[in-house]
């Protein structure tokens, strides 16, 4: 199978995020397709996994092939929800709908309540790895800010299954980990808040004086128009509309 292309890619307070939603035509194996909102439930928690690093097809990543393994039913059962390593970053499933991650079953406040976001690590603490776990703890944030939680929400996969050690990279210094959220949740806060705060003396609104010279149903036309106003040293465009 090609890479996966997602259907969507857009930016999270710098983090770039690839999308391609699993929907019950999709055919992965395990797919509940039971929305939170269905059944009661909304997004009350985020869990963090760890999986390690695999050898990388060129062209491509860790967080790629995850996700397009998932999709071909080479994950087994499992479906998280979002793929991030220190490259790539893929979200395979709505927010809302119920992953299969935490080994707490089908009723479970892990696979029903929480969305998971699975991290590509090796532990080794070299560069590689630091920034995975970096960009992971931004995506943790970015969805507490999402569903108006604090990090007392943010949850070990061993939370819920206290038999697997996971994330396993992770936990021997969860409570940093935990204080990186923090810091990038107040920072994500602070970005919000300023974007919402009306426009001090600092910032006036910029005035302008559009002329309006008229429409032309012929191209060739506007275009003459046009060059006769840049040639007189005036900026114009051609705008297309369909009326
Ligand atoms: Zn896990």
């Amino acid at each position: 199978m090609a890479f996966l292309t997602p259907d969507k890619t857009y930016d999270l307070h710098g983090l770039t995020v690839k999308e391609k939603l699993i929907t019950a035509g999709s055919g992965v194996r395990y797919y509940s397709n039971r929305r939170l909102d269905t059944i009661g439930h909304k997004p009350e928690y985020i869990t963090i996994h760890n999986t390690p690093d695999i050898n990388e097809a060129a062209g491509t990543n860790d967080a790629e092939q995850y996700a397009r393994a998932t999709f071909n039913n080479n994950m087994g059962d499992v479906v998280v929800h979002y793929y991030i390593d220190e490259t790539d970053c893929w979200h395979i499933l709505a927010d809302d709908t119920v992953g299969w991650h935490a080994a707490d079953g089908v009723n479970g406040p892990g696979n029903t309540k929480s969305v998971a976001v699975e991290i590509i690590m090796d532990g080794s603490g070299r560069s590689h790895d630091v920034k995975a776990e970096e960009r992971g703890a931004l995506l943790a944030a970015i969805l507490l800010r999402r569903y108006g939680l604090g990090v007392d929400r943010l949850k070990t996969h061993r939370d819920w299954y206290p038999k697997k050690y996971c994330p396993a990279y992770i936990l021997p210094h969860w409570d940093a980990f935990v204080g990186k959220v923090k810091s990038y949740l107040a920072d994500i806060e602070k970005q919000d808040a300023a974007a919402k705060a009306p426009r001090t003396d600092g910032a006036k609104k910029k005035t302008f004086y559009r002329v309006q010279v008229g429409y032309f149903g012929v191209y060739e036309n506007a275009a003459a128009m046009k060059k006769l106003l840049n040639d007189a040293g005036f900026d114009a465009i051609i705008k297309e509309e369909t009326v």
